[in-house]
């Protein structure tokens, strides 16, 4: 080893001294044959390796009535469906055969035990771990209810538990289909990244003389982005689409009809207007975000063709070709919770006539009996995917406010490197406010707990926790040390 830098030194010196006996015409001759060379040698490389990818999807309508999720308001099971529900799968390998599968469900959360059910699947069925599986829920309220604890915490007759586990059985074994079926297809593909914007997300968070109250606030903070991944086979033919939006899929109302929303409109939409495409929508950071308007069916159909129209858009604008390197990892982030309250706050509230309050409160009472207990942290997942060594795209666990998609976006921004910023992945079962959500007290975090079977609010440093863990693996998924948060 300790000889080779000086043989090489050698031979360039020669070389230098050959060409410098050379007449200048054929100087250029020889730099244009060496400039041509190397454009070759890089043209095959490139042909050589490139993305192999495979898109699916499958119908997850329930079979029969079920309990539908989102809406206490409703006084009966689900009526059949107004459009069918779906989940899709994209997955893609890169020229190392490093591999990841992006599933996405209308549906409205993931619970704690249908993620360890997808996860099984997925590792024992098809090899992939859990870093290597992005699972998106669009956040419906026209989908079925996949938790019998939900159903119990919201005082619904247990025989609607037993059904939504059954579906949930059902919903297992028809993702596993999807993935089997979204590998097997795959197939050589370019993978290229663009963007857009739509404007009917708006926040919903109204500051009154009472507090912060759920309605429409359009001097809010919003996220109006649209990222568009497109997927090209071998022929320039559009295979597959990701499109993001930050917005709860929320137009539709209480309807017992079963839909997807919004959301499920604008992949109709893009679906029948392509149709060799499956167009997966990844939620984004939509926690404290409403679609305006939304009134009925037709405004979810109007959203949903507004959404599709700004990917029409992010598919006519020059898209980045990102080259055929992947990189994923993921952290469960542990979220402290606040103190309990006090036993004789839980003791009265227990008394509540309103059936969530005293429910929820008795749930505390019986779980953390003693003065002094205090719920253990919550696991939030946080993914990192790095596509090409220049698309970054996070995925965060829970219900997250748009501060992190506009705060994270803002802190990792490099020149011509996108960040995509995506919420209600991998488990999906709280509201995940910012500090100054928290602060600002309302639902998003606060009020919402006891819809969502937590003890009670996340301590105040959720926001830091969370930024830092997307920090930590960024940093080694790039390869450099970022500059220190703000
Ligand atoms: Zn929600």
């Amino acid at each position: 080893m300790g000889t080779l830098p000086m043989r090489e030194t050698g031979e360039d010196s020669r070389e230098t001294k050959r060409e410098d006996h050379m007449p200048i015409s054929c100087r250029i001759l020889m730099l244009v044959f060496v400039s041509l060379w190397m454009n070759l040698v890089r043209g095959s490389v490139a042909e050589a390796v490139e993305w192999t990818s495979g898109v699916a999807k499958v119908k997850i309508t329930p079979d029969e009535p079920v309990w539908m999720a989102g809406y206490a308001s409703r006084n009966g099971p689900s009526e059949g469906a107004l459009v069918d529900l779906y989940a899709r799968a994209l997955v893609l390998t890169d020229a190392r055969g490093h591999r990841m599968a992006m599933v996405t469900l209308d549906l409205i959360e993931i619970p704690d035990a249908l993620r360890d059910m997808l996860l099984d699947v997925a590792l024992n069925k098809h090899g992939l771990r859990p870093e290597q599986v992005l699972l998106n829920v669009s956040h419906t309220h026209g989908g079925p209810m996949v938790s019998a604890k939900t159903v119990a915490d919201w005082g619904i007759d247990p025989v609607w538990g037993d059904r939504a586990e059954h579906y949930v059985r059902t919903l297992v074994s028809r993702v596993d289909q999807l993935m089997g079926l979204a590998i097997s297809g795959q197939r050589t593909a370019k993978v290229r990244y663009s963007h857009a914007r739509c404007g009917f997300a708006m926040n919903r968070r109204l500051p009154t003389d009472g507090g912060f109250r759920l309605g429409p606030n359009p001097d809010g903070p919003v996220d109006h982005d649209v990222p568009v991944l497109r997927i090209e086979g071998a022929n320039g033919d559009l295979m597959g689409l990701v499109f993001g939006y930050a917005c709860h899929n929320t137009a539709l109302g209480d309807t017992r009809q079963l839909h997807g929303d919004y959301a499920g409109f604008a992949q109709r939409k893009l679906e029948g207007d392509h149709p060799e495409t499956v167009a997966l929508f990844l939620m984004g950071c939509g926690g404290d975000q409403d679609p305006a308007p939304r009134r009925d069916l037709h405004d979810a159909e109007q959203n949903g063709l507004a959404l599709a129209s700004a990917v029409e858009a992010g598919l006519s604008a020059a898209p980045i070709t990102l080259e055929p390197v992947l990189s994923s990892s993921e952290e469960m982030c542990p979220l402290a919770f606040s103190a309990l309250p006090e036993r004789s706050v839980l003791e009265s509230r227990a008394q509540s006539g309103d059936g969530f309050v005293a429910r929820h409160a008795r749930w505390i009472l019986q779980q953390w009996p003693n003065p002094g207990d205090q719920p253990a942290d919550y696991l939030l997942p946080v993914q990192v995917v790095v596509l090409g060594q220049r698309l970054t795209l996070v995925a965060l666990g829970g219900e997250p406010v748009v501060d992190y998609s506009l705060r994270l976006k803002r802190e990792l921004a490099r020149e011509g490197s996108p960040i995509w910023i995506a919420g209600y992945s991998n488990r999906v079962n709280a509201y995940v406010p910012s500090r100054r959500v928290l602060q600002e007290g309302g639902y998003e975090g606060t009020e919402a707990v006891i819809y969502q079977s937590l003890p009670c609010p996340f301590a105040g440093d959720v926001e830091e926790r969370i930024v830092e863990s997307v920090r930590r693996q960024v940093s080694a998924a790039w390869g450099t040390v970022l500059r220190p948060a703000r």
